[in-house]
């Protein structure tokens, strides 16, 4: 039986190498990276033996000795694109080590989003023997079964100087091969709602069909596919019986598609699964029977993305939701046991100082359970970057939301900074917020989030990860 290391390189800084949520920074939540969870479940069908390795929560542990004394058929390992370089040198010097050892490589959204981009890191990294350019949906298998096929489906390496691969559409109503869990395996995976337990990750629809401006998610699907109801509950009793206790789907938007949502919530009450899950969702796709249902089938944590307080700026950002729909979903998962997140941007051009204090009132007085401040960061290849002139190269990708990198029309970026600071304290040291995370604490993991959290605010450091 064939061997393959699934593998999640060292860093100098924590960095989150997911195909459609890369980011670096320290985090105050780390799951297994989704991408390689989905692969898992495509290589195990087809018979492959799985080891995984995470140097992200392992960060003492060096490669080298890692190797030492194992031995691969195959490396599979996803790569950073806040720092292709670095990556590709760990890698080399990995197939250094492990000569006999095939190197495959986990696209990022560069290879989906700029063209020419894959092409050109496989003809400059010859030891990679080849890209996989979607994790969930893909003939690898085949491909290291049979170096020479030439039938490549989201897979694509160098052939005689040319590339060589097809892309291919996820299918709808899309069944992933029951990915491994339990390989995945590690106490120290935690998200900030986390109670305790092991924790995993999944992905329960790919692609999102919103259009917010600074963001490059949709366009790296040219849909919005939900996976099988019934395929998905079945991968939640698999990781339940690979003792996992929480779920993190890291879905741009859960519960696209209703009837799907309300299918999938059935089946994991009707199979009595006992997982706490937590999600990424939009005011406008949630209604109290969808949060209703995913209370009753262990929802405890929502994650929206509001980005502004003011609902004339947040039309501008994607998100056309009122503030009494706003209220009425929070009221919603309050009455159900669901902690709301929220997540709001400073720095908005058409926001003047004033219009982000009364964005950051509005959440803070609404009563989220948390709430994530950012501070724009004009990525590449997002809508935005072909609106907005940056500040090119003074902000680096380590201080991604946290200074703005483009001059704001009226506001300086030392005074948004000072705005995000005071707002931090003003939520976070607010005594109807500590009291209500006091009331919240059931685990050790928890205590040392919000530990850590509020020595963040006291020393002053701006970031909250999120
Ligand atoms: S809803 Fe907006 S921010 Fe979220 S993934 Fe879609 S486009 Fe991006």
């Amino acid at each position: 039986m064939k061997k393959v290391l699934l593998l999640n390189l060292p860093s100098d800084v924590p960095c989150y190498r997911i195909l459609h949520r890369a980011k670096v920074g320290e985090p105050n939540y780390i799951w297994p990276l989704v991408d390689l969870i989905c692969l898992s479940g495509i290589l195990a069908e087809a018979g492959f033996e799985l080891e995984h390795k995470d140097f992200q929560v392992d960060r003492g542990a060096s490669v080298e000795k890692f190797l030492a004394g194992r031995r691969y058929d195959a490396i599979v390992a996803a790569y950073n694109p806040f720092d292709e370089a670095a990556d590709f040198r760990q890698l080399e010097e990995v197939k250094r080590l492990c000569p006999d050892t095939d190197i495959f490589l986990l696209a990022n959204h560069k290879d989906r989003l700029e063209t020419g981009h894959m092409e050109a890191v496989l003809r400059a990294n010859p030891f990679i023997k080849a890209l996989v350019y979607d994790y969930a949906f893909n003939n690898l298998p085949e491909l290291m079964l049979n170096p020479g096929t030439q039938r490549l489906s989201n897979v694509f390496r160098l052939q005689d100087g040319a590339l060589l691969g097809r892309k291919e559409e996820l299918p709808q109503d899309l069944r992933l091969p029951r990915p491994r869990h339990e390989i995945f395996r590690d106490p120290a995976y935690f998200h900030y709602d986390s109670t305790g337990g092991l924790m995993t990750a999944a992905m329960g629809s790919f692609g999102c069909k919103m259009q917010c401006p600074f963001c490059w998610g949709p366009q790296l699907y040219s849909r919005v596919v939900t996976r099988d109801p019934a395929n998905l509950a079945d991968e939640m009793a698999a990781m339940e019986a690979a003792g996992m206790e929480e779920v993190y789907f890291h879905d741009y938007s859960f519960g696209y598609h209703r009837q799907k949502l309300l299918d999938f919530c059935a089946l994991v009450q009707a199979r009595g699964i006992k997982l706490r899950w937590f999600c990424s969702s939009r005011f406008d796709l949630m209604s109290p029977e969808t949060i209703a249902a995913m209370a009753g089938a262990g929802c405890r944590c929502i994650e929206f993305g509001l980005e502004s307080g003011n609902y004339e700026v947040r039309r501008r950002y994607g998100k056309r939701f009122s503030d009494e729909q706003v209220r009425l979903i929070l009221r919603e998962c309050k009455r159900h046991g669901i902690h709301a997140s929220v997540f709001i941007i400073l720095g908005l051009p058409e926001e003047s100082l004033e219009d982000m204090k009364r964005s950051v009132r509005f959440v803070r007085d609404a009563g989220f359970d948390y709430v994530s401040l950012n501070i724009l960061w004009v990525e590449p290849l997002t809508a935005l970057a072909g609106e907005i002139k940056t500040t090119d190269g003074s902000v680096s990708p380590l201080e991604s939301m946290k200074k703005l990198n483009f001059a704001h029309p009226t506001v300086t970026a030392g005074e948004v900074q000072a705005l995000y600071r005071s707002s931090m304290r003003s939520i976070y040291f607010s005594p109807s917020f500590i009291l209500n995370q006091l009331r919240n604490i059931r685990s050790w993991k928890r205590l040392r989030e919000i530990t850590r959290l509020a020595l963040k605010l006291a020393l002053n450091r701006t970031g909250t990860g999120n």
